[in-house]
C-alpha cells in the first residue's frame, strides 16, 4: 500500500528497520497489544491499529479521526491518487449508514448494490409479498444482503423464507409508514457491487462447503510437559515482568499452569540463546500451535 511506508534511506537502513520490525512482528516476544481493560477486568490482546495504541474495538473516534487526517495528507502529499481517498471517504461514509439508520431507518441509502441481479431479488420479495419500493432503505438494504446469501450465492430456500417470514414483517413493524419528507438528504451509494458472474477469484464460486456438526470436538493443544523444559519460580517471575503480556495473550483464558511454565521454558531458551536455532523453532511452532488452537 505504502501509505505511511518508512522513508528508508539505504539497504543498510532497510536491512537495520526490517531486523527491529521482525522483534515486535505479530506472535513475537515483543509484539505490541492494546492493553485497554477489559468489562472482566483482563487486559485487551488484540494488536494495536498503525500508528496507534490501541485495537480497532479501543482506538475510539479521535484515533478515526486522526486516521482520515493522515489519508487526507497522504493525498496532500501526492502519496495516494484523489481516486483512492475518495473511495476511503465513500467507504467512512457507507460504514456510517448502519448507525444512521438504527435511528432513522427512512434515511436513504444503500450499502450493497445488486446490479442487474435487482430484478430478480424484486422478484423474489414479490413472490413472498413484499414490494420492495414500500420498503424503509434500511430494511430494503437488509433484505438485499439476506438475498444475496440464501438466493444468489447459496440455494437456502427454507431460510429466505424464513427470513421473508418472520424478520421481515418484523422490520416492517418497527419500521412504520413512510414519513412524508424521506427523498430530502444526499443518498449514500453502495459500497457493495454484485455482478451476475462472480470474478474467477471470488468466493462466490465456491459452493456450500458442508456444515461442520454443531458439537465439532475443540482441536487439541500440543502436549505439555513431557519434552518442555523446567523453569524456576524466579525465572519465571523475571518473564512473567517482562514479558507477561505475551505469555498471557498465548497461555489464553483456558490455558493452566503447567501451560504457562511450558511456554515460559521455551521462551527462556530462546532468550538465553537467540543463536539456538532448535529453541527458535520450538517457541514458533508452540506460538503457532496457540495461536491456532
Ligand atoms: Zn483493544
Amino acid at each position: 500500500m505504502g501509505i505511511f511506508a518508512p522513508g528508508l534511506h539505504d539497504e543498510k537502513h532497510r536491512r537495520a528497520f526490517l531486523e527491529a520490525a521482525a522483534r515486535t512482528r505479530f506472535g513475537a516476544v515483543g509484539a505490541p497489544v492494546c492493553g485497554a481493560k477489559t468489562r472482566d477486568g483482563a487486559t485487551c490482546k488484540k494488536r494495536p491499529l498503525s500508528g496507534e495504541r490501541r485495537c480497532l474495538r479501543h482506538a475510539g473516534p479521535a484515533a478515526a479521526k486522526r486516521y482520515h487526517e493522515r489519508l487526507f495528507e497522504a493525498f496532500g502529499r501526492g502519496e495516494i491518487t484523489f481516486e483512492a481517498w475518495q473511495e476511503r471517504e465513500h467507504r467512512r461514509l457507507a460504514n456510517r449508514l448502519p448507525r444512521l439508520w438504527a435511528e432513522n431507518p427512512w434515511a436513504p441509502g444503500m450499502t450493497i448494490d445488486l446490479g442487474d441481479l435487482e430484478e430478480k431479488f424484486r422478484g423474489d420479495l414479490a413472490l413472498g409479498g413484499v414490494n420492495a419500493d414500500a420498503l424503509s432503505p434500511a430494511a430494503r438494504d437488509r433484505a438485499r444482503w439476506r438475498w444475496r446469501r440464501l438466493c444468489c450465492d447459496r440455494r437456502r430456500p427454507v431460510e429466505w423464507a424464513a427470513f421473508l417470514r418472520d424478520e421481515l414483517p418484523k422490520r416492517i413493524r418497527r419500521d412504520g409508514p413512510r414519513p412524508p419528507d424521506t427523498d430530502a438528504g444526499t443518498a449514500v451509494a453502495a459500497l457493495f457491487r454484485v455482478d451476475a458472474a462472480p470474478p474467477p477469484m471470488s468466493k462466490r464460486r465456491r459452493l456450500d462447503p458442508p456444515r461442520l456438526p454443531a458439537t465439532a470436538p475443540k482441536p487439541r493443544l500440543p502436549r505439555v510437559g513431557r519434552a518442555g523444559p523446567t523453569i524456576s519460580d524466579e525465572r519465571l517471575a523475571d518473564l512473567w515482568a517482562e514479558h507477561g503480556a505475551t505469555l498471557t495473550r498465548l497461555v489464553g483464558d483456558d490455558g493452566d499452569e503447567r501451560t504457562l511454565r511450558w511456554l515460559a521454558g521455551l521462551l527462556a531458551r530462546v532468550l538465553d540463546a537467540p543463536e539456538d536455532t532448535d529453541a527458535a523453532g520450538a517457541w514458533r511452532a508452540a506460538v503457532l500451535a496457540r495461536r491456532t488452537g
